[in-house]
Parts: C-alpha cells; structure tokens; sequence
C-alpha cells in the first residue's frame, strides 16, 4: 500500500519507516528543509533507539523516501497520515495550526479518493474540522466530486520505545463512521497484528477522546503515587514498600506507579491540560485533573526544595552535579523535561551546574544555554568537587555507579535522588547523605 506520513518528528518518522519496515511504500514529508535534507542523507534528527538502522534499511530498499513536497508525497498515497504537532496554547487548549494548516494543503492538493489519518492527539470534533477544512478547499477549486474520509487514529507509543511499540502496540484505536474505511485500516495494520492485538473500531469522537483519556489516567496515576509519597515522608512508611504492597493487587497493577519529580516531556503535561480545557468548554467539571496538574506542578519544585532546606535560599558558592536532562531514558527529548525547571531553579538561586546526560546534552544545551551550567560527557567528572548530586534521570548507566569513585570526587557525599534508584539503608552505609522521594523516614 501507498502512505504518505506528514510530519516527521517523534511519531511520524517512527509510524512511517515500522509502515515501510513491513513492506509499504511510504513518503515522510516535512515543512522543515533542515529535517529532511539530514533524513535523505541517512541522518536521524531525533534519538531513538533502533530507528536509525530501520531507517537505513527501508530507504535502500527504495521502500521509504522523504519530502518536503506534499503534492509530490500524496499523489500515489491512499492513506494520508497527519502527525504533526499540537502544543499547548498559553490557555492550556491544544494548538491545531499545523493540523488545520495540513488539511488546507491536503485540500489544495487532493486529485482522487483518500483517507486522511488524524494521529497527532487532538481534541474532539477535530476530525470534523480537518473533514471542514479540505471541504472548504475542494469547494474554492469546484472539485466538490473528489471523496475522501477523515479518520482518527491516535498514537501510543512510549519515545525510548517507540518502535517496539510501534510493530508490538497493545491495540490499535480507529474512530471513523465508514465501516468499509474502517476495514481498511485494520488491513493496513494487520502486519502488527499477530499476537491477539485488538484494533478498536469505534466513531471519531471515541477515538478522539480515548488519546486523552489514557494519557490522563498515566498522568493521575504518577500524581497519586507522589502524592503518597509525601504521606510516607511525613509518617515514616516507605513508598516502596507501599507501591509494591498495592500494585501486586490485580485491580491496581505496577506499571506507573513510581515516585519521582513529577511527569514531563511532550505529551502528559499537555494532554492533562488540554483535556481540562475541552472539559471545561463542555461544562464539565474537572477536579481530579486539576488535582492531577497542581500535584504534578509541586512535585517538579521538590527537588529544589529539598536542597533549599539543607543549603538554605542563597545557593551561591555551591556547584550541584545533574545526572540526567531528558524527561526520560532513551530519549533526547527535553520537552517539559523536570530536569529544565529544577536547574533553572537552583541556577536562579546561586548555584553552578555541573550537567550530564548519555544522549540529550545538545538539546539540553540549546533550551538551557551555557549560563551557569558547564555539561560534561562522563558523569564522573561532573561530580569533581561538587556539593551534592541531584539524579533526574533513570538512564541505566546510573543505575549501577561506582559509589566509592563517586565518594572519592565529590566535595561533600551528597545525593538528592529524584527517581528513588538506590537503597536508602546501603547508601548510608556506605557513607553519601541521600535524600529521595518517600523514603527518607526510612533512612
Ligand atoms: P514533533 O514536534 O517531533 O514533530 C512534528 C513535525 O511536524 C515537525 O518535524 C514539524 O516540522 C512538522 N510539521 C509541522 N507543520 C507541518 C506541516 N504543515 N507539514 C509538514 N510537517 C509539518 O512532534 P511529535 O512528538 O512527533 O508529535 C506529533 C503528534 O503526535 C502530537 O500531536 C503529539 O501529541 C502526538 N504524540 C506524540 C507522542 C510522542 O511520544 N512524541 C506519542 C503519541 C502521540
């Protein structure tokens, strides 16, 4: 089959190359000149891992080609995938420019039957929109006899994982009111459909909405367990040992279910917001989304509260190490990255940054420039001479350290441990002051 993925980022390059991997041919399109010109000469703009090699694979084998021209990209293309971005406007609603500006020149440059896949996450009733949109255009160019159908097909996939999740998905949602579209998608899915995964047929407001909701539900579970873990610093218990004690019940589960410094990256912080705001447009009230974001914004200031407790508000003359920038591993995404609001937190009070992170310190480096922060591309010889360590990120390489290497180079043994990945008890033992996320009764 013929598909044309507009949009090359995160979701789009990955949707595209796993389509080419199993045999479609696939035209990524781009309005970004750079993107594209690195992409034909085989260089991957993002991190992900296993993409650059399938990227590699798939355009020698003529299978996918890249474009800044979308007429060219969808004249042989029957399904027309939309994943642009969708950022959040300052009111928290979902910014649809890029969407509603694909549809126009889908509109402009449409000759014969399409379908037109919404799977940028966008609010409900956007699929009516784009439905609107390239209507409008068809009407401007008196060319009302072209069909086409609006689908909406959201997205799951986890970046750090995302091909895995990609060719291995849980399910497939697919919102649209044509069941012979609908018959379609699922055929052109059928590839990564061996192992009893469902597609969900459902209508577009469903579909829509259910993009939403999931990321929703992720993001409350990560806003419950930190608030727990506030309870178990103030009593003593440990969130640990809570988190095992509830999520081995089978109606609660484990996934999700980690302390840490609160969600960030591209998509739960929007997502939550945007949701509010629908809701809100609907007249529905939204007091556990709410709680969710609120909870999330006091966690992402824990960190630096902690350290503002133990070396008070002037952090002058003090130099902090930061192991980890991206929002999370195996990404070089540093969308709403924590790591971004606690570094500028502790460079606003005083102190130097000695920063490092395996994969995204180029990217860290353009949102969070040089003031104050020197990176560095070992993460032992961040910590010469500094006064604590402040952990971000759970990369594995973090994992395991060599604690008496550390104790050797850092000034004082410190450590503010954001994502709880060491034993209270031992690093005691072994002589740091560790600090982490509803544990520190217990230590
Ligand atoms: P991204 O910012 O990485 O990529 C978007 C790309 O679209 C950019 O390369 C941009 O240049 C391009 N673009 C913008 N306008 C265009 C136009 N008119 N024509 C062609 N290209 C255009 O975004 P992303 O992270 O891939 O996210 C895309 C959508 O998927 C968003 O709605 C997001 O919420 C959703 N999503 C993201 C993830 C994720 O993990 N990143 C997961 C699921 C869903």
């Amino acid at each position: 089959m013929d598909i044309c993925t507009i949009g090359t980022g995160y979701v789009g390059l990955v949707t595209g190359t796993c389509f080419a991997e199993m045999g479609h041919n696939v035209w990524c399109v781009d309005i970004d000149e750079e993107k594209i010109k690195k992409l034909c000469n085989g260089v991957i703009p993002i991190y992900e891992p296993g993409l650059e090699e399938m990227v590699k694979r798939n355009k020698e084998e003529g299978r996918l080609r890249f474009t800044t021209s979308l007429s060219e990209a969808m004249e042989n293309s029957l399904f027309l995938f939309i994943a642009v971005g969708t950022p959040p406007k300052e009111d928290g609603s979902a910014d649809l420019t890029h969407v509603i500006g694909v549809a126009r020149e889908i509109g402009k440059n449409i000759n014969n039957y399409k379908i037109i896949i919404n799977k940028s996450t966008v609010p409900v009733k956007t699929g009516l929109k784009v439905r609107q949109v390239i209507y409008e255009e068809l009407l401007l160019r008196e060319r009302t006899d072209i069909e086409f159908d609006v689908v909406s097909n959201p997205e799951f996939l986890k970046e750090g994982a995302a091909i895995e999740d990609f060719l291995r998905p849980d399910r497939i949602v697919i919102g649209t009111d044509n069941v012979r579209t609908g018959e379609l998608m699922k055929e052109l899915y059928s590839p990564f459909l061996r192992n009893g995964h469902q597609v969900l047929i459902m209508n577009i407001s469903s579909a829509e909405l259910t993009k939403y909701a999931a990321n929703s539900m992720l993001a409350t579970r990560i806003s419950f367990i930190n608030e727990i873990s506030r309870i178990c610093d103030a009593s003593g218990a440990d969130i640990e040992q809570v988190r095992l004690g509830i999520g081995s019940d089978s109606r609660i589960g484990m996934p999700f279910l980690y302390a840490g410094i609160g969600y960030g990256g591209s998509c739960f912080p929007k997502d939550v917001q945007a949701l509010i705001r629908t809701a809100n447009e609907l007249g529905v009230p939204t007091e556990i989304l709410n709680s969710v974001e609120m909870v999330n914004i006091a966690q992402k200031g824990l960190l630096v509260e902690m350290v503002v407790n133990k070396y008070g508000k002037d952090l002058s003359g003090y130099t902090f190490a930061i192991w980890g920038l991206a929002f999370k591993p195996n990404t070089d995404d540093m969308r709403e990255a924590p790591s971004l609001e606690i570094i500028n937190g502790l460079v606003e009070k005083g102190a130097k940054i000695n920063a490092h992170d395996p994969i995204a310190i180029s990217v860290a480096r353009e949102l969070l420039g040089e003031h104050g922060i020197t990176y560095y591309e070992n993460n032992y010889s961040a910590l010469e001479g500094v006064e604590a360590l402040l952990l971000l990120t759970e990369w594995n390489n973090y994992r395991r350290p060599d604690f008496h290497r550390m104790l050797r180079v850092m000034k004082t043994p410190t450590i503010f441990d954001g994502r709880n990945q060491y034993d209270p008890k031992k690093m005691k033992q072994m002589g740091f002051e560790y600090y982490c996320i509803g544990r520190n009764g217990n230590n």
